[in-house]
């Protein structure tokens, strides 16, 4: 009878064990969608207009070329501002 009772309580710790185990992976399983993160960047995603500070929406925002960077203005007040910078400086 205490074999029995052994292994009963064996077995109930391994079950209990192998429910935690996969009570701490299941969440992480799926995949922590990092979709979702991603998704939120590209919708709401804030620039620095370099020229005054403020931060805006790439869309509808007025843009400037500068090598291979594009940079985002509040409005093209602030683009030309930053146009004519740098023709000054190069
Ligand atoms: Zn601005």
């Amino acid at each position: 009878m205490r074999l029995l009772v052994r292994v009963m309580v064996l077995v109930i710790a391994i079950l209990a064990a192998l429910s935690m185990l996969r009570g701490a992976l299941s969440p992480s399983a799926p995949g922590r969608a990092p979709a979702t993160g991603r998704r939120k960047e590209r919708t709401g995603k804030l620039l620095k207009d370099p020229v005054c500070g403020t931060y805006v929406t790439a869309e509808g925002a007025p843009t400037a070329r500068r090598d291979s960077e594009v940079f985002y203005f509040c409005s093209d007040a602030c683009r030309q501002q930053f146009l004519v910078g740098s023709s000054q400086e190069s």
